[in-house]
C-alpha cells in the first residue's frame, strides 16, 4: 500500500459513521496489514515530539515564518489541515506504507540530529494529502475517530473473530500482533511466558468511601512503570511494551543478583533518587530514559526499584489469583513496594509525603491481575496539593544525620510590608540543598531564642502542602508541607501573600 493510498483512504472515511468506517478499511485492508494496523490504532512508540518542536521542523523545511503557518492553523483548524491547504500542489510521492511508519516512529528527540533531516527530505516530497496525514499521525493526533477500540471491531470483521476473544488477546498482545496471528490462522497464545508483554493492570482515582475495605496500603512512588522478566536473561519493557533493558543496566545487575532462580514477571516503578536515596522529582527521569549515553544517565538520575506484583513464577500464572495469595509471591522479592496492612490511611499517606513519594495505592485483597484494566481494585489515592512560594523566616538544626545543618524552617507569607507565619518545613531537602540553605541562613541571622534562629526574610522556597489550616489562635499552619524547590530566582516581593492562602482555604 502507498501512502498516498492509506491517505485517500483516511480522507475518505473521516467523516463517516463507526461502522462504514469500519466497513470501508475491511474492504481495502491491505497486504501490508501490519504497518496499517500499528498506524491506524497509534500503537506507535513515543517520538517525543512536541506540536512546538514539529511547527520549528515545518517552518525550517517550508522556508516560511511560523506567523504563516499559525494562520493556517486558525483558518483550517488543526496542523494536518492547514498544511492540505497551505502548500503548492505536487505529486504524490512514492512512499509506501511501510517507509512512512518507519518516519513515524522515529525519535524526534534534538540530540538525534539526524531526525530532523530525514523529516525534511520525506516531507518535502510528499503532496499535499500525504502531508495532512503524515503530519496527523506523526503528532499522534490523527481526529477521523479511528482509535484502538475501532481497529478491534475492524479485526473481528476482517478475520470473522468476536470481539470479546479479542479483548482478551490484547492484555497479552498488540493489535498488529494479534492480526499476525490471525493472518497465519492461528489463535494468539494465552499462557504466560518471559519475553511475552502483559498489558499491566492499572490504578484508578476511586471515592474514599468505595475504597475497598480488605485492602492492602502501598506508597505510590512517582516513576515510570517497568515490566521486568526474568528467564535466562533479564528483560526490561517500558509501559508500551517496548523492550528497554539496555537502559538500565544498574537494575539488570540488582536483579541478576537476586537469590530467585525461578523465571518470573513482575510488575514494578523505576523511580529517580537523590544521592541520598530520597525520590528525586519524576522529571530527573527524562535523563534517564533519553539519554544516549547510559552511563552518563545512571550518574546524572540514579535509580531506585519497586516490586509490586508478580504475573508469573516458576512458569506459573498467577494473574487469576486474588492479591492476598499473590502475595506470598511477591513477598519473596527484594525492594519491595514499602506497604503497610494497616487501615490508618492518614498516617500512612502522611509517611509517604513526609518521605517524599506521590501518595499511596489503596489495594483490593480480593482481587485479581486485571491485566490492561483500570480498575477500581487499585485505588489511588493522590489529593490536590497547593503550591505556595513563601519566605525563610527562622531556622533550627535538626538532630542525628542533620545536627550539623539548618533542618527546620520557619516559614511566611506577605502581608501588607510584613510577614504571617505559616508555620514550618523540615521535608523534601534534599543534602544539597540543607548545605546551601544553612551557608546561606548563617549570614541572614538577627538573634536567636531557644535553639530558633530568626533570619532576615530573604531566601524563598516553593512548598507545597494538602491542607491549609488555622487553630483557635487564628494561627495559620500546612499540612505535609515539603520543599519543591528553593526559588532563587524569585524575589521576596513577588512571594504569596496572606490573601492567597485565605482564597486557598
Ligand atoms: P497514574 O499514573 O497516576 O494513573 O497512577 C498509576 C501508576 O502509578 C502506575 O501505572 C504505576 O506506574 C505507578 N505506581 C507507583 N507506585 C505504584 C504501586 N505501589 N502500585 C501500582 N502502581 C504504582
Amino acid at each position: 500500500m502507498k501512502w498516498i493510498e492509506f491517505s485517500r483512504l483516511n480522507q475518505a472515511i473521516e467523516g463517516l459513521t463507526p461502522n462504514k468506517k469500519i466497513r470501508i478499511l475491511a474492504k481495502d485492508y491491505p497486504e501490508q496489514y501490519l504497518p496499517f494496523i500499528e498506524i491506524l490504532s497509534l500503537e506507535l512508540p513515543i517520538n517525543n515530539l512536541a506540536s512546538k518542536k514539529a511547527m520549528k521542523w515545518i517552518t525550517n523545511t517550508l522556508e516560511v515564518f511560523d506567523e504563516e503557518i499559525e494562520e493556517a492553523i486558525y483558518i483550517h483548524g488543526d496542523i494536518g489541515e492547514a498544511m492540505y491547504h497551505f502548500t503548492e500542489d505536487k505529486v504524490d510521492s512514492d512512499f509506501g506504507i511501510s517507509q512512512v511508519h518507519r518516519f513515524l516512529c522515529m525519535d524526534c528527540n534534538k540530540s538525534n540530529g539526524d531526525s530532523f533531516l530525514i523529516f525534511k527530505n520525506a516531507f518535502e516530497i510528499m503532496s499535499p494529502l500525504e502531508k495532512k496525514w503524515f503530519l496527523r499521525y506523526w503528532l499522534r493526533t490523527p481526529r477521523n475517530g479511528i482509535n484502538a477500540g475501532l481497529v478491534k471491531k475492524l479485526l473481528a470483521k476482517v478475520y470473522d473473530k468476536k470481539e470479546v476473544d479479542i479483548k482478551q488477546h490484547t492484555q497479552l498482545h498488540s493489535l498488529a500482533d494479534i492480526a499476525s496471528y490471525y493472518d497465519r490462522d492461528e489463535t494468539p497464545p494465552n499462557d504466560l511466558k518471559v519475553g511475552r508483554y502483559i498489558a499491566p493492570m492499572l490504578a484508578r482515582v476511586v471515592p474514599k468511601e468505595k475504597w475497598p475495605s480488605l485492602c492492602i496500603l502501598e506508597y505510590k512512588y512517582d516513576g515510570a512503570r517497568y515490566q521486568i522478566h526474568k528467564g535466562d536473561s533479564v528483560l526490561i519493557f517500558n509501559r508500551k511494551g517496548k523492550v528497554v533493558t539496555e537502559k538500565f543496566p544498574d537494575i539488570v545487575q540488582a536483579v541478576t543478583s537476586w537469590e530467585i532462580i525461578e523465571p518470573f514477571i513482575i510488575d514494578t516503578e523505576i523511580y529517580p533518587i537523590e544521592s541520598d536515596g530520597k525520590p528525586a522529582p519524576f522529571k530527573k527521569m527524562g535523563t534517564r530514559i533519553h539519554s544516549k549515553n547510559v552511563q552518563e544517565a545512571i550518574e546524572k538520575c540514579p535509580v531506585k526499584l519497586g516490586v509490586f506484583d508478580c504475573m508469573m513464577f516458576n512458569d506459573e500464572n498467577l494473574m487469576d489469583l486474588p492479591l492476598s495469595k499473590r502475595l506470598d509471591i511477591i513477598n519473596k522479592f527484594p525492594d519491595l513496594t514499602s506497604r503497610s496492612s494497616q487501615e490508618q490511611y492518614d498516617v500512612f499517606y502522611n509517611l509517604a509525603i513526609n518521605d517524599g513519594y506521590e501518595g499511596i495505592m489503596i489495594k483490593d485483597l480480593n482481587a485479581l491481575y486485571e491485566s490492561g484494566k483500570r480498575s477500581v481494585s487499585w485505588a489511588k489515592y493522590k489529593p490536590p496539593r497547593f503550591e505556595l512560594d513563601v519566605v525563610i523566616t527562622g531556622v533550627r538544626y535538626g538532630e542525628g544525620k542533620r545536627a550539623t545543618v539548618f533542618s527546620s524552617y520557619d516559614i511566611a507569607v506577605k502581608h501588607n510590608n510584613d510577614f504571617i507565619s505559616i508555620g514550618s518545613v523540615g521535608t523534601g531537602f534534599s543534602e544539597i540543598d540543607l548545605i546551601y540553605l544553612t551557608n546561606e541562613a548563617k549570614k541572614l541571622i538577627l538573634s536567636v531564642s531557644n535553639g530558633t534562629h530568626s533570619l532576615s526574610p530573604r531566601m524563598v522556597l516553593e512548598v507545597t502542602c494538602d491542607l491549609i489550616t488555622k487553630d483557635s489562635k487564628g494561627n495559620f499552619g500546612l499540612r505535609f508541607p515539603r520543599l519543591l524547590r528553593i526559588r532563587h530566582d524569585k524575589p521576596v516581593s513577588e512571594i504569596n501573600t496572606l490573601e492567597d492562602v485565605k482564597n486557598l482555604m
